[in-house]
């Protein structure tokens, strides 16, 4: 074999594909454990795919260096994905608002089964259950430990992922076989992911679901914000907004911070919100309580929200005291959620961390220590936000390690 890619999801795939494209000569194999490619892929946008997104630059990235992902992003970025994936058949729908670009059919198989075509169609290998178990490089040659079989190839291209969803696939096993050749890996932790708290009477709330600014409040200073769909669930939050926050705010949570998870329920200063609500009870002043906040809040949080701030939500509007309606606006105008721990691996869709990015070429994705080893998409430590930014990382150092090798490897037989 020339090039053998391990793992066939989407960086896998894009590697593969890059390098037979541009050099046909190349004998490329796709080593893929699980009996169909793309399982992760599958499972992305909620079975939409979200595989990029019109807002797009380093700022939506992270790791322990996140201009890594400058040259990869110059090189092939999002008009290049989109175009990409219209010659592989999948036309572009945009999303309004978030700028993430889905399949017009809004069906992540739709990708796997577009890039497996391609694939096939550009005569890349495909081998079904067959996981890499040990990498060796001798005399210049590469040979892949199958298990019942050994495979000698002249590159190699490390597309295992990382340790989010398991069942995927990605279990976290690449990074070992990186690490036997020298590569040093930071430490790891779920991103993405649902973040455990304390929510009073969170049966009552669980499901709850609409679009908030959220704040991540750490030792009592606020260090990030950003809004997005909100969900409560029965020991937490989950939604867009807190997925985005839940990188910060696992990392300093492990640090020994004490994290508040805060949901702005009104954007408006609180002297602003308290005329508003006095507002609503001289118009309305014999409702109780839990009337007068139909139509501000989501009716499934009323009671838990006044009965957190000590409000009876019985009580008529004309009993309710100036101080009570402070009390309100200040809840509204900041919900305190205390972090109580985050979901692990398996509900995460994304890990935070993976092999160290000063191991490899950013221009080519190559080993800085092994030649003719590459290393792409999430088993580096590069990871995006919420949004389409997990993909574009695996479509973009995928297409450039391809390129790398199309162009570094020669095809003549392997004696
Ligand atoms: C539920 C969920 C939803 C998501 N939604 C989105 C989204 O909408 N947009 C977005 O941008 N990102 C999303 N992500 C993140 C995104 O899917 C990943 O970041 C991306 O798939 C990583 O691509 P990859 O090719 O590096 O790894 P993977 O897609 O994980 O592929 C790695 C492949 O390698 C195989 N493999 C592993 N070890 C071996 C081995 N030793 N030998 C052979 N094969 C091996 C695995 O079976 C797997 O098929 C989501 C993730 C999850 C879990």
């Amino acid at each position: 074999m020339d090039v053998a890619v391990i793992g066939g999801g989407a960086a896998g795939m894009m590697a593969a594909l890059t390098a037979k494209s541009a050099n046909p000569q190349l004998d490329v194999v796709v080593l893929e454990r699980n009996n169909r490619l793309g399982k992760k892929l599958l499972a992305t946008g909620n079975g939409r795919c979200n595989y990029t997104n019109m807002n797009m630059g380093p700022e939506f990235f992270h790791g322990g260096n996140p201009e890594f992902v400058l040259q990869s992003l110059k090189r092939f970025g999002r008009d290049d994905t989109i175009r990409f994936f219209e010659n592989l058949g999948i036309e572009p729908w945009v999303e309004e608002g978030s700028g993430k670009v889905f399949p017009y059919s809004r069906q992540s198989s739709a990708v796997v089964e577009a890039l497996t075509m391609a694939l096939i169609e550009h005569g890349v290998k495909i081998e079904y259950n067959a996981k890499v178990l040990n990498i060796n490089k001798e005399n210049g040659l590469f040979e892949l430990d199958l298990g019942d079989v050994k495979l000698k190839s002249k590159a190699v291209v490390l597309a295992a992922g990382g340790s989010a969803h398991p069942a995927s696939g990605s279990d976290g096993n690449g990074y070992e076989l990186a690490i036997k050749f020298g590569h040093r890996a930071t430490t790891i932790l779920p991103s993405l992911v649902q973040l455990k708290a304390e929510i009073p009477a969170a049966k009552s709330m669980d499901g709850t679901k609409l679009a908030y600014w959220l704040a991540l409040i750490a030792n009592r200073k606020e260090v990030d914000r950003r809004y997005g769909d909100v969900l409560w669930t029965a020991d937490g939050l989950s939604g867009p907004g807190i997925l985005d926050l839940s990188r910060e705010a696992i990392h300093r949570y492990n640090n020994g911070e004490q994290i508040l998870l805060r949901v702005i329920l009104w954007e408006q200063d609180r002297q602003k919100t308290t005329d508003m609500l006095m507002k609503r009870v001289k118009l309305h002043e014999n409702r109780s309580m839990e009337e007068l906040m139909i139509g501000l809040l989501p009716k499934k949080i009323i009671i838990p929200f006044l009965s957190f701030h000590g409000i009876d939500s019985n009580a008529k509007g004309l009993e309710i005291s100036r101080k009570d309606l402070q009390k309100i606006a200040q809840g509204l105008c900041g919900w305190d959620f205390p972090m109580t721990g985050y979901r692990d691996y398996v509900f995460a869709q994304t890990t935070a961390g993976g092999l160290r990015t000063d191991g490899f070429s950013p221009a080519t994705m190559e080993s800085e220590l092994v030649k003719g080893f590459y290393a792409v998409g999430e088993v580096l430590d590069i990871d995006g936000d919420c949004g389409g930014y997990n993909l574009q990382w695996a479509w973009s150092s995928g297409y450039v390690a391809g390129m790398s090798v199309a162009r570094e490897v020669k095809h003549d037989t392997i004696k």
